[in-house]
């Protein structure tokens, strides 16, 4: 492949970007316009035309599963591996420079990466052996807190002590836990990027070699950078100018956890030399969508400015159905979709996006019962779930008993016996004393503070962890995990629990001995860590991108935030409520308002070919009903672009030929969405039903008579 070849698949915008001598360079443009394109073409440019080498470059991408698809567009674009090329998520990176250079980053070899839920649980006991009391000081809170004052690169020894009450005790808490984080090896997500930041600028020698090495950096999704990314992105490309982002400020969406747009005009004050490049040409949606989204983000103010055009003629109107309630809406949306498959398109083309992970119950469902293969991204990852996550910890243990956390929650799984007092005094004495959980129950034993009965079950605990890491000797990660579950008395565990639930668990555990066997890394990278370090690494890591049988045809499900950067040719943006989307803290904060606004311009911007917007009349969420008003970002889109469904003309209610895993109500005689007549008010849909019995109260969304709730022993209701 010559270079023309490389930018003859380009406009001239796009070409000018991938051509251009190197300098700093900032891609600002809109949704679908060609900015990841322009990244690929770019990076396989330096190799091809510029001869640079791979070992040269770095890549930051918002997801492992858009590193893996970079690299795998840049390979196929040159013909030859680029293994040697860094790519991957900020996470990632900081991740592999760490356990390069643990030492330097002051971390064990052995240190591991815990996740939020890990880090919370953490938070929590130490909050508790503070003795705050947590209703007033919630540990969710602290650790919001935490994470918050890393994402701007402040350590606790850096706060200052304003005087101020709240702050003091944040500052006693975060002390606490970095404290103990120290001590047994833990990393948090918001410290891999704050360790290898330091590690950076710390070590002026491995600061000179990554700038020796990384001679041309390349940054997707910008917009969404926080200040310590962007301060280590500055640390590795002070100088040498070689810093090439691409981003769109409308897309911003992660202010709520420390992204600053204002990293765009800090990129362009702090690298004077640098270049601006718009795209303008959207290739992504055809004109009706496009139209729609360009409608909406003008609601914003505040905004860099762009136009997007396209040359796709408009395509077909957007369609906006109007449910029931979320029954309703999942019905009419896998409808939809099974009619696509039956018209010859495929699962994998279309995808169902929604604010919030509880909402995608309802779908997962009606698709379990249509037979629809699905996958869910985010939401509850695989190993996230309880079973996974204590068989891991149970790993983690056998390779580190120092870590706390993991200690903590196996401790007493499967229940043997160790009380709550002895827990609490193990855990005072390893914070007065500076020890690891372990160490204090080491301690405990050889003191014979226990009572016979706790001593013998914590040291049947402790024998247990030990043999595991002794038994798994020579064995290969499968092996190692295999033997875990079961002498940990996991499987045995689950096998008791009720049905369904346990079986699922105990599938779960062998599908992580199947995931161990297929587990594959870049061993050369791995330095001198084992394959188990390496596993829990990926394991604590993994974004759920890639779970399930990655070859099935399978219909997308994922939060609007997950969807960032991806396209579909048929989009359903569901729950356009408010109070849902926007999200009710967003309500009364014009800040928040506008964050909601840029990710439903997300939203719509992911539809290439058609585009569903929905939202229901009635709603159970969170265990509540609510009867919500449309979302106003329905009223800021184009009316002529927009095509409401009627609901007669088109729709099959969920009645009895559709019947939903919770539609059945009690002993209900009418079934949830089904429709009813009564003599006076006529035809309507049943939304609940409550009592039993006389007292069976039944409500129902009358279509001229609106919503009722009727008694059903004296009310005459038939079936339609
Ligand atoms: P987002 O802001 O959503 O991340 P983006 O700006 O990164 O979007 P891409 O994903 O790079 O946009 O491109 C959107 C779609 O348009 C892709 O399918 C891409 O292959 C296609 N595309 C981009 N540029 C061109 C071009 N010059 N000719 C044809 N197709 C193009
Ligand atoms: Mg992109």
């Amino acid at each position: 492949m010559d270079a023309s070849s490389l930018i003859a698949p380009l406009n001239d915008q796009q070409r000018l970007a991938v051509s251009a001598p190197s300098q700093a360079m900032l891609v600002l443009a809109g949704a679908g316009s060609g900015k990841t394109r322009v990244l690929v073409h770019r990076i396989a440019w330096h190799i091809k035309v510029n001869h640079v080498s791979p070992y040269h470059i770095l890549a930051v991408t918002f997801t492992n599963k858009a590193a893996n698809e970079m690299r795998g567009r840049i390979e196929d674009l040159l013909n030859t591996s680029a293994r040697s090329m860094w790519i991957g998520t900020f996470h990632g990176l900081a991740h592999r420079l760490l356990r390069q250079h643990a030492k330097q980053a002051k971390l064990p070899e052995t240190f591991q990466v815990m996740d939020s839920d890990d880090q919370l649980r953490i938070v929590k006991r130490l909050v508790k052996s503070l003795n705050l009391d947590d209703s007033k000081w919630p540990p969710k809170q602290a650790q919001w807190f935490i994470n918050a004052q890393k994402d701007e690169g402040i350590r606790a020894r850096h706060m200052q002590d304003s005087g101020d009450f709240y702050l003091r005790q944040m500052r006693q808490i975060y002390l606490a836990y970095e404290e103990l984080c120290d001590r047994s090896g833990l990393v948090d997500f918001a410290e891999l990027l704050l360790r290898a930041h330091e590690l950076l600028r710390d070590n002026a020698d491995l600061l000179s070699f990554y700038r020796e090495r990384f001679q041309q950096v390349h940054v997707d999704e910008f917009q969404d950078t926080n200040t310590i990314q962007y301060a280590w992105l500055r640390l590795l490309t002070e100088g040498n100018n070689n810093l090439f982002v691409v981003g769109d400020d409308d897309q911003s969406i992660y202010g709520w956890r420390g992204a600053k747009i204002e990293n765009i005009y800090a990129f362009q004050k702090h690298y004077p030399q640098h270049g601006v490049i718009r795209l303008e040409q959207n290739y992504r949606s055809s004109g009706h969508i496009l139209k729609a989204a360009n409608t909406l983000i003008a609601n914003n103010d505040n905004r860099m400015g762009k136009e997007l055009w396209t040359d796709a003629g408009d395509g077909h109107a957007i369609a906006l159905y109007s449910a029931f309630n979320e029954q309703d809406e999942a019905y009419f949306v896998v409808e939809k979709i099974r009619q696509w498959v039956r018209d010859g398109g495929l699962r994998s083309e279309t995808a169902i996006l929604y604010r919030s992970n509880a909402q995608s119950r309802q779908f997962e469902e009606r698709l379990m019962t249509t037979a629809t293969p699905y996958r869910v991204y985010g939401g509850l990852r695989f190993f996230e779930r309880m079973e996974i996550k204590n068989a891991l910890a149970y790993l983690r243990l056998s390779s580190n008993p120092h870590d706390d956390a993991s200690f903590e929650r196996v401790v007493n799984t499967p229940t043997r016996g160790i009380g709550a007092k002895t827990l609490d005094d193990m855990r005072i004495l390893a914070r007065q004393q500076q020890l690891s959980l372990w160490q204090a129950a080491q301690a405990m034993l050889e003191q014979n503070q226990l009572p016979a009965r706790a001593a013998n079950a914590l040291r049947g605990f402790m024998n247990l962890v030990l043999e595991l890491g002794t038994a798994t000797q020579g064995f290969n990660l499968h092996e190692t995990v295999k033997h875990v579950v079961e002498a940990s008395g996991l499987i045995e565990l689950y096998k008791k629990e009720k049905q369904d639930k346990g079986e699922a668990r105990v599938e779960n555990l062998e599908e992580l001995v199947n995931a161990a066997r297929l587990f594959d890394y870049d061993r050369e990278n791995a330095e001198n860590l084992s394959e188990l370090d390496m596993f829990l690494a990926h394991a604590a890591l993994e974004a759920g991108e890639m779970q399930g049988e990655a070859d099935e045809d399978c219909v997308q499900l994922m939060t609007l935030h997950s969807a960032k950067g991806l396209e579909f040719k048929l989009v359903f943006l569901v729950g356009l409520e408010e109070g849902l989307f926007p999200s009710q803290q967003a309500l009364d904060d014009p800040g928040r308002l506008q964050e909601e606004r840029r990710l439903c311009y997300v939203g719509i911007t992911r539809a290439m070919q058609q585009l569903y917007l929905t939202h229901a009349e009635s709603r159970r969420l969170y265990g509540k009903d609510s009867y919500p008003r449309a979302s106003r970002f329905l009223r800021e889109l184009p009316q002529e672009s927009i095509q409401e469904i009627r609901l007669r003309a088109n729709v099959t209610r969920p009645t009895a030929a559709a019947p939903s895993v919770s539609a059945t109500l009690g002993g209900s005689t009418f079934k949830l969405g089904q429709t009813v007549r009564h003599e006076k008010f006529g035809e309507g849909v049943v939304l609940q039903t409550e009592g039993e019995g006389d007292q069976e109260r039944v409500q129902i969304n009358f279509r001229n008579a609106g919503l009722k709730w009727l008694m059903l022993a004296y009310a005459k209701l038939d079936r339609v």
